[in-house]
This record gives structure tokens, sequence and C-alpha cells, in this order.
């Protein structure tokens, strides 16, 4: 499980059995949460909650309240509040001018006749009216659902039909390609309302034209009563382990969203802040538009998709202080090596985070190596609804680790017994399922039209994750792999991420996906696909040496037995590694529901 230590990096020796990587001693601000034990210790959901405003009069909680209304009639209403960079243009919305143009969604959503509870589907790529509609929507107590736009016409037409979308707003082109041909197959869609190429009006048969509503509607909306638990927001998880599942957030997750932007983003007035996830999976929606607004800080759109160059720039030119990343970009950049960012400005930068999948030990070090700073894993769902583990500004990281609970979050290490309870393992790295005490503001209300699969996930007052953890002696949580994705080889519980993450460490791997394989023997023997760096030819040799180099690092019962190349791993859209794709596809199976399958190179 030891990562390995490079002296070049500063670490300091292995405590505990794993390197740390100190804490900033001369941190540039002083972090939110300085002390942990201390936050844990004082902290209350009614204190979280207090450092939100609530509508006024007493008229509830509604997100984008907190979001918008609130900094726009306070001493932020001048300032950026969300930056845009277009891929041919920039704009930007204070604060002012977010309210105003978010009210006009919400009476242009109401004149529609969508009121409280209509379902509001937004299908765009990461342009402005994605957020204005997304914002505008909650002010009218619509329940809102951001859709990933580089999906097919049958996924989006799927999650339109279990969503009962009520109004869909999209662009002119995404509706010509993707939803006109499957419009009769959703007769309970009323309203597609099309925003046209670079903001122009369109005239699309059975379609409302966005800028002609907003036009004609007022900049002056009340936000109506909103109880924290009337439904906020659907988002479709991303599909890795099976078809993807619904998942009903409520207001009162806002909460959830800003104390977190508070403790484990590290969010402070004057940042400028970049989360590169898309509002089509959750984190671009939690992360990527609430709770950077709820916090006051600049929260910057990028349109494009990556390209490392192109996000260097950025992070250069637009002075970016917090990034919000994922270890897929992580990798991709790490494939190019530290030397592309030499000679950059990158002096506003002060803190780095990464989720969505398991963050390999190397590459936390290489954040180090290239950016002068660790990326800081963090660990959430698309059910938890906001982060519940996070390594923080103020805490040693220990590489590999994804942290400790959120101040308020109860996080432990079960193992299921035969009669279906569960019990907590005893002592330090001991294998389990992570589990959640049920009871945070934006814990899932349930699954769409999934009553019994939402039950599963309970057992008594714990929520159990579907994932493998061990927790150490200090209370770090490590991911092991998610539980459909564990091996069982001659007896023993092989988790995916150890191995992968061994495999990283040897310089020619991009990266690696494993999986276990029936034997007849073992039971199941550890297979891995490895995608290598460029100038490195798969072949005999490096097989041999990669197995030798994993042999070496894991032993011989955890090591891969066969190594595959490939030149791309089957991802999501929203870059996990599919690794029950690449069982399927090695066993000769059925492939599943492949709806959020991204790269699809065999
Ligand atoms: P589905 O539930 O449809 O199979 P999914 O679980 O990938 O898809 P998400 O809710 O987007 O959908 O992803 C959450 C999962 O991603 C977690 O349960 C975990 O397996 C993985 N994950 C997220 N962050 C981390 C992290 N920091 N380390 C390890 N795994 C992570
Ligand atoms: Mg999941």
């Amino acid at each position: 499980m030891n990562p390995p230590v490079p002296s070049r990096l500063g670490l300091t020796a292995p405590v505990g059995g794993h390197a740390r990587i100190p804490k900033s001693a001369t941190p540039r601000v002083p972090p939110n949460l300085t002390d942990y034990d201390a936050a844990c210790r004082d902290f209350s959901w009614a204190g979280a909650r207090a450092l939100l405003d609530g509508l006024p009069d007493g008229r509830g909680l509604n997100i984008a309240h907190e979001a918008v209304d609130r900094h726009a009639a306070g001493p932020r209403a001048d300032r950026a509040a969300l930056r845009w960079i277009g891929r041919a243009g920039e704009r930007a919305f204070t604060w002012r001018e977010l309210h105003d143009e978010t009210s006009r969604v919400a009476n242009a959503l109401q004149g529609l006749g969508l009121g409280p509870g209509a379902r509001v589907f937004v299908l765009a790529g990461r342009i402005p009216e994605l957020y204005l509609a997304v914002l505008g929507a909650l002010k009218a107590r619509c329940v809102v659902c951001p859709l990933f736009s580089a999906f097919g016409p049958e996924p989006i037409a799927m999650r339109l039909e279990i969503g009962e979308a009520d109004a869909l707003v999209t662009t002119e082109a995404l509706y010509r390609r993707k939803v006109e041909a499957l419009r009769p197959r959703l007769p309970r869609l009323r309203h597609v309302v099309l925003v046209g190429e670079a903001g122009a009006a369109t005239a699309v048969r059975d379609t409302l034209d966005w800028q002609r509503l907003m036009q004609d509607a007022s900049t002056e909306f009340v936000i109506p009563r909103t109880e924290p638990e009337d439904m906020a927001l659907l988002h479709f998880t991303s599909g890795t382990t099976g078809r993807p599942k619904g998942a009903v957030h409520v207001h009162e997750a806002v909460v959830m969203h800003n104390v977190t932007g508070c403790y484990a983003l590290d969010f402070h007035p004057d940042d400028v802040f970049w989360c590169t996830a898309d509002p089509g999976w959750v984190t671009g929606t939690s992360y990527g538009i609430i709770a950077p607004f709820t916090n006051g800080v600049t929260n910057l759109v990028v349109e494009a998709e990556f390209d490392a160059q192109g996000w260097y720039d950025i992070l250069e030119r637009e002075r970016v202080s917090v990034w919000y990343t994922a270890p897929t970009a992580i990798r991709m950049m790490m494939k190019l090596g530290s030397a592309a960012l030499a000679g950059r400005d990158l002096s506003a930068l002060r803190f780095m985070a990464s989720v969505g999948e398991p963050l390999n030990p190397e590459a936390v070090l290489w954040g180090v190596e290239a950016f002068g700073m660790p990326f800081h894993d963090n660990w959430w769902q698309t059910e938890t609804g906001g982060i519940m583990i996070a390594n923080y500004a103020a805490m040693d990281v220990k590489p590999g680790s994804m942290g400790r609970p959120l101040p308020g979050i109860s996080a432990t290490i079960l193992r299921r017994d035969e009669t279906g309870g569960v019990r907590e393992v005893s002592g330090p790295m001991q294998e389990g399922e992570l589990a959640l005490k049920a009871g945070w503001p934006s814990m899932m209300r349930g699954y769409l039209k999934e009553e019994v699969r939402y039950a599963k996930c309970f057992v008594g007052e714990w929520y159990l994750t579907g994932d493998l953890a061990m927790r150490d002696e200090d209370g770090y949580f490590w991911f092991v792999g998610r539980a459909d994705d564990v091996i069982k080889s001659s007896g023993h519980l092989i988790g995916p991420f150890e191995v992968e993450s061994a495999l990283m460490e040897h310089p020619a791997v991009a990266e690696a996906g494993v999986i276990g394989k029936p034997d007849p023997m073992a039971g199941e023997i550890v297979k891995a696909f490895v995608a290598l760096k460029p100038g490195f030819e798969a072949g005999e040799t490096i097989r041999r040496e990669l197995l030798g180099h994993a042999r070496k690092r894991l032993g011989a019962a955890v090591a891969p037995k066969e190594i595959d190349f490939r030149a791309n791993l089957p991802k999501t859209r929203s870059g996990k590694i599919m690794r029950r794709l690449l069982k399927a596809r090695e066993l000769g199976l059925p492939e599943g529901d492949i709806s959020t399958l991204e790269s699809d190179e065999r």
C-alpha cells in the first residue's frame, strides 16, 4: 500500500506506514479550516445553515437565492460572479447582472406555466445561458436536470423520459442533431426553448426562442416560498457500474455545497475558481455552479474541452487561485510532463483539488513537481450531492488517500454479515464498504422511479456507498475499489486501484485499468490493460518489464498475471475508467448500458 517516497519532493519520512506531504507552513491566506479536530468537534448543521441567509421574511431556503440574490443585494453586487471564456468570445456577469438575467429566466418559465416542481432539463455546452437557465429555473422552484451535451440522441431521450421533462432548454444545433427526431416519443415535453448560434434568435418549428423570451421578461422576480425539502435537482450517475440512476436532490443541499466550498475547496472572497467538470455531471453543478456562487467567489467557466496547453494558458492568464479537476485530466497532463509548464507564471494558484476517480499517489506527487503543490483528492458521489471526504489545505496530504470526512460527516468501514446486517471493522487498514451516517443536507432523497434500488443503499442508520475502502490510524480513508470491481484471487481480495497505481509509477505508463479474469485455479487472476505514454512502444519487452515492476512492487499474489496494451481505455464521458467494459470485452460478454461511454478504442 505504501507509495514510493521520492526524496526530491521533500516528503517527510513515512509516518504510520504512509508518506506525507506536509501542509504548507506559510499559506498565502489562512485556510478556513485550520484545526481539523476542533472543526469537527465544534461543527453543527445549524451553524452551517447559519452561514446562509434563507429567503427574506422566513420564506424558506432556495439555492438560487443563496447563490445569486443575496450577493446581488449586498456588497458583492458589482463584483465578477461568472467569467465565461468561450471558444469565440468572452462574457462576464456581476452578481447584479446575474440577478437580473436569472430573474428574467424565472419570469419566462413562469409565463410558460412552469411552476413549482416542473422538470426543466438543460442540454447545452458550457455557455452562459446554461448557467442562467439552471439558476433561473431554481428561482422559479422548477426541478433542474442538466444533461451532458455530448450524449447521443438515445441517452438524451431516455433521460428526458425517465425524468418526465416538462421543458428543455437547449441550443438550435443540439436540438436539430439530437432531439428533433425523437420528439414524438416525448409527449410530456411541453416546451423547448432554443438558444441560437452565438445567442442569435431562432425560428424552428414547435420551439420557442430564448432571446425573445428573455427580452420580454422582467428583471424583477420574487422567489416564492421554498421548503428546504422541495426537490431542486435531478442528476444522473455516471453509469460506470451499470445503468445510470437519477438521484434526487433538494434545496437544503445548498447547506452542504456552501460549507464544503468553504472547508474542502478553501474558498476566500478574492478567489478565481475554476471547476473543469461539465454541469452534466454532479461536480459541474454542485461545484461548477452552486458552491462558488454561494461563497461569493468568481466562477470561471471554460467552454473548450481539455487541452493541456490551453488549460495552462487559462490558469496563467485568468490568475486562477483555486482549481478543481479530475484524475483523467491530471494523468493526461502528466503524459506531457512538467516541462510543458516551464516559464509560466502560475503565482496566483494556491489550491488544487481532484475528484471523480481514485487519484494515484504518483499524480499527487506530480502536482508538487509541476505546480509546487499537491492535488488534494476528495471523494463523493452523485448520491451524496457534495464532498464527503477530503484533503484540506491545513492538513498533511498522504498521497493516495482521499483524506478525512468533512466536519459533520460520519464515515466508517463496514462489513456485511450473513444475516444482512453490518458491523464496523475494528482496527486500522481493514477493507470493507465505505459507509456514511445518513442525514446530511445534500444526501439524495431517492433514485427516481427506483425505490427498491434506493432502499438497498441503506442498512440501519448507514448509507452504503458501494465503494470499498480502508481507514488508517489517523482517520484518513484509502480507496480500494468499487465493490463490483474488487478481484478475488487465490483467497486474496485485491483492489484494482492499488495495482493500477503501482503500474502508474512506471515511467512508460500513462493509464492502467485492472480487472479480475475468471481462472479455474485462482478463482480470478489480475489482468491489467495499459495505455503507454508517447515514445513507448507496446510489445513483449515492455510487457515483461511491467510484469516485473508490478511483482517487485506488489508481490506475486497481487501483481497482474497478464497485461494487454490499449491506445486508450474505455471511459465514461465524465472520465472514469469503465472496468466492467474491459471485463465484458475480455470475456466476450454483453457490454450492458454504454450510454455514457466516451472513447471506444479496443
Ligand atoms: P454509477 O453509479 O452509475 O456506476 P459512478 O458511480 O461513476 O456511476 P458518480 O456518482 O459520478 O457515478 O461517481 C461516484 C463514484 O466515483 C464513487 O462512488 C467512486 O467510486 C468514484 N470516486 C469519486 N471520487 C473518488 C475518489 N476521490 N477516489 C476514488 N474514487 C472516487
Ligand atoms: Mg455510483
